[in-house]
């Protein structure tokens, strides 16, 4: 006689419990021959179960010898052991474990997914097994939608999906009503005489009756087997065919997907919370590095007209110096000695104050910049009609000045400038020139400035000769540090001491490059941080969700998957869930500069692509890094134990 299919020798099953251990299964032998009908009977508690998972490969006996098709099963892999599962055994529960966010078909797909059949021949298989089953016209409905007795049958079709040779059904009838479980009992009957070896476990001393052969056990003991009938066995199933996909792997990997989706589609809410901290950390980073640099440009635009070689002396010690105001030693005559330095190619004092503008009815408020006549040249503002005050204007303290675009709008509207007088203070003042407005700092762009020749400024309205800056334009071919020190130099001695300091423009420029690189740095502090807390987020939400759905994973593993594909599927979900989350923060992020700028017109925000991919890139890397450990306990999980909880 050829050897069983299943050989059972001396098998025992113990769980530690308390001190010492309580042995479920002790010393079964059992063999079982392809094609049999076998009803397993016994009370409740007597080990019934956990001979169903031995069988299955679901659990493994504590000692003892199981040959199935003559070889030992503790030999094998982890990976053969779920193909087994997948293939071989075919698993039916009392209470159905189907999927409840998956169709009928869906659910009857999922092992031939694991095996990698394709999908155009798994669903073709699903949709006949169902046909078959009664269920044809049932394909599209979800779990919730059936009965029980057609949900049990979504699970035969389940179990008969990869032409499983061996079905376990562990109380199949238990839930069911009577009809309901004849139904199932009729089907199990009818794979049986296809060949296929059913082993049944059953209370019910009818179902038994139609059984060839029942085995009894009390108290993890066999206590009697008997056969009503010779062995069927005849009718050996043909071994199955075992189509391969091309490319499994990634095959899997799609569905895996496809279930990540399904999975949050099924709880919205819970996966938008998830994302939420995601979005603000994605939303917040791309914005704020986008107003950062769009700040930079702005400034740095600004400074670019004016030249690489002039120097700005102002008193005072240093930027923000409280006494700068008060110290007056820095006067016109400092300018005129310097420019008569060689080294100097010219100097244009600046002096400032605040005035009314009065023309006809019209009144506003403005800054007078009293400047030499060099000083549209050197600044780089150009002027859009008329001219700029010459020297002889400067000597002659002369009343002519030039109004920037703010200025000629608030004042004369769309009526002609150029030759018009008003009045600023007590003083007249006539418009021969006309100058584009500047754009600094907040506000600037709405601010009125009217430029003066500086002794104008100084007699008519300051009453003294100190300046509130020089601005100097060194002579080509003179070295910048030279000449800083040989100002430096100069001023200490008219004025005894150094009250004043020197600013270029190269200074401002790396004042502000390392300004925006702190600021840059202390973003990707933030920004770091805040991915932080939302990843954590994303890892807490995913043990959750690994715990709430320890029975879907103990029945993807009951049915042939690897511990691969589990831990695929969780990370896959927990990518997904900050992918989608870090482009809608990169959205969210376009629309408030939108928002922004039609707002405000100070601010430009300027995004680089550069730094969305980074945010999307680091929104990946979010999700596997917090992903991993969920993904992990996941897979660890033990399929008996998750099947029980679930
Ligand atoms: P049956 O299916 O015949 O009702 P089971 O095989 O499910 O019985 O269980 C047999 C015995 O093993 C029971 O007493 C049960 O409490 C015990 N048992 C089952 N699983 C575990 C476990 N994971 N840990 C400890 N005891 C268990
Ligand atoms: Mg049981």
């Amino acid at each position: 006689m050829q050897a069983p299919l299943i050989r059972l020798r001396g098998i025992s099953r113990e769980y530690p419990s308390g001190e010492g251990v309580l042995r479920v299964l002790k010393d079964i032998d059992l063999d079982i021959a392809q094609g049999e009908y076998v009803a397993v009977m016994g009370a409740s508690g007597s080990g019934k179960s956990t001979l169903m998972n031995i069988l299955g490969c679901l659990d493994r006996p504590t000692s003892g010898s199981y040959l199935l098709d003559g070889r030992e099963v503790a030999q094998r892999e982890p990976g053969e052991l779920a193909a087994l599962r997948r293939e071989t055994f075919g698993f039916i529960f009392q209470r159905y474990h189907l999927l409840a966010e998956m169709t009928a078909l869906g659910n009857v797909e999922v092992p031939a997914i694991y095996r990698g059949l394709p999908a155009e021949a798994r669903r073709a298989r699903a949709r006949a097994l169902l046909d078959r089953l009664g269920l044809g016209d049932r394909l599209g409905h979800r779990p919730g939608q059936l009965s029980g007795g057609q949900q049990q049958r979504v699970s035969i079709a389940r179990a008969l999906v990869n032409d499983a040779r061996v079905i376990l059904a562990d109380e199949p009838t238990g839930a069911l009503d009577s009809r309901s479980g004849d139904e199932v009992l009729a089907i199990l009957e009818r794979l049986n005489a296809e060949g296929r070896t059913v082993v049944i476990v059953t209370h019910d001393p009818k179902v038994a009756a139609r059984a060839r052969r029942v085995v009894e056990i009390a108290d993890g003991r066999i206590i009697a087997d008997r056969r009503s009938d010779a062995p069927a066995g005849a009718a050996a199933l043909a071994a199955p065919e075992q189509p391969r996909a091309a490319a499994p792997v990634l095959g899997r990997l799609a569905e895996a997907l496809r279930m990540a989706v399904l999975a949050m589609r099924a709880h919205k809410l819970r996966s938008f919370l998830t994302m939420l901290g995601i979005i603000i950390g994605i939303a917040s980073v791309v914005s704020v590095v986008a107003l950062g640099e769009g700040s930079r440009q702005r400034v740095l635009q600004n400074i670019a007209g004016l030249g690489t070689n002039t120097l700005q002396i102002y008193p005072g010690r240093d930027f923000g110096d409280m006494r700068s105001g008060r110290v007056t030693t820095l006067v016109t005559a400092d300018g005129a000695a310097l420019a008569r330095q060689p080294y100097v190619a010219s100097v244009s004092p600046t002096v400032g104050s605040s005035q009314t503008l009065r023309h006809g009815a019209t009144e506003a408020g403005a800054q007078i910049s009293g400047v030499g006549e060099q000083y549209f040249d050197v600044a780089g503002i150009t002027l859009t009609q008329g001219r700029s005050f010459d020297a002889a204007d400067v000597a002659a303290m002369s009343q002519n000045v030039v109004i920037d675009e703010n200025t000629r709008t608030s004042l004369f509207g769309e009526g002609p400038a150029l030759g018009q007088v008003f009045m600023a203070g007590k003083v007249p003042l006539r418009v021969i020139g006309v100058a584009e407005a500047q754009n600094r700092g907040p506000g600037g762009s709405t601010s009125l400035t009217v430029y003066a020749p500086y002794t104008t400024v100084q007699a008519r309205y300051l009453g003294s000769t100190s300046v509130s800056g020089l601005t100097l334009r060194v002579a080509d071919e003179v070295d910048m540090a030279l000449a800083e020190q040989m100002v430096t130099d100069m001023l200490t001695q008219r004025h005894g001491s150094k009250d004043f300091f020197i600013v270029n423009n190269d200074q401002i420029r790396q004042t502000i490059t390392s300004t925006t690189q702190t600021l840059t740095l202390l973003i990707a502090a933030i920004a770091v941080i805040s991915l932080l807390v939302g990843g954590i987020g994303v890892m807490n939400i995913m043990l959750v969700s690994v715990t709430e759905r320890i029975g879907e994973i103990g029945l993807r593993m009951a049915v042939g998957a690897r511990r691969g594909d589990i831990r695929a599927q969780f990370l896959i979900e927990a990518v997904l869930v900050c992918v989608i989350g870090g482009a809608a923060g990169i959205l969210a992020a376009l629309g408030f500069g939108l928002a922004f700028e039609r707002l405000s017109s100070n601010f430009t925000l300027v995004y680089s692509p550069l730094s969305m991919v980074a945010a999307l890139a680091s929104a990946c890397g979010i999700g596997l890094i917090f992903g991993y450990l969920p993904a992990v306990n996941a897979a660890k999980l033990d399929p008996v134990a998750a099947l029980a909880k679930g």
